[in-house]
């Protein structure tokens, strides 16, 4: 008797232990299929974060009549690219108003010959009305660079370009306008470029650039809401 209720004892345990394991059982399957669902959902919100958009400039049209007015190539008054085309250095362009700054990183007389100094840094700052800007320079280091305050809703006005660049000048500075932006975001290209002084080329500075070359010219750039700030390192090549 004592014996045969053990044995029914047991019989329950067993029964207890069976629901239990497929309980265990059950929510193993229903912890996979969640899980399994998630992923799916976030590759698809990761799938819709990746529609970018490549914004590009490539329908600009110069209306440009006298190609020697050029603000780039040619010697329009307002254009300080007459001046600074004897320099060896680059610059950056504030492209709305076409103001611009050089990166102090040799020095020159008012003429525009490279005039050896001493050890010395160089400050400017200023508006435009179109961006604030400061600029500090160690020639002796070849060291630069420059800091740009842009306005709080900027916007390129491409109208400007179209009317004082030749074709092949608005050709290269519609180039480097080229920026990318997610599906419906709401952002403008940043109306900025790099010039090389030298050879009148014009490099990016819209926000996916982190640094490049120009010629002997290490660039570093950062982006900070409407804050562009460019760190310019003259390093030539060893031979
Ligand atoms: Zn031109």
């Amino acid at each position: 008797m004592k014996k045969e209720k053990r044995y029914y004892q047991i019989r329950i345990d067993y029964f207890w232990l069976s629901i239990l394991a497929v309980i265990i059982v059950i929510s193993i399957i229903i912890a996979y299929y969640a899980s399994a669902h998630e992923q799916t959902s976030s590759q698809l919100v990761s799938t819709k974060h990746r529609a970018d958009i490549d914004v590009t400039f490539d329908d600009l049209r110069s209306s440009l009549e006298n190609t020697s007015e050029c603000y780039l190539c040619g010697n329009a008054e307002e254009s300080l690219m007459s001046y600074f085309r004897n320099f060896d250095t680059i610059g950056l362009i504030s492209l709305n108003d076409w103001y611009v700054i050089d990166f102090p990183l040799k020095n020159y007389d008012e003429n525009g010959n490279e005039v050896e100094s001493a050890t010395s840094t160089s400050f400017l700052s200023g508006n435009t009305g179109e961006i604030s800007y400061s600029s500090d320079g160690t020639p002796s280091r070849g060291m630069a660079s420059i800091d740009v305050t842009l306005l709080e809703n900027y916007e390129i006005d491409t109208n400007m370009l179209e009317d004082h660049l030749c074709q092949n000048c608005l050709s290269k500075v519609a180039a480097s306008l080229e920026y990318r932006k997610t599906d419906g975001e709401n952002k403008e290209a940043i109306p900025l470029c790099i010039v090389d002084f030298k050879t009148l080329e014009i490099y990016s500075l819209q926000d996916y650039w982190r640094a490049y070359f120009v010629r002997d010219y290490y660039v570093e750039m950062d982006f900070d809401d409407n804050i562009v700030r460019t760190e310019v390192f003259y390093l030539p090549e060893r031979i």
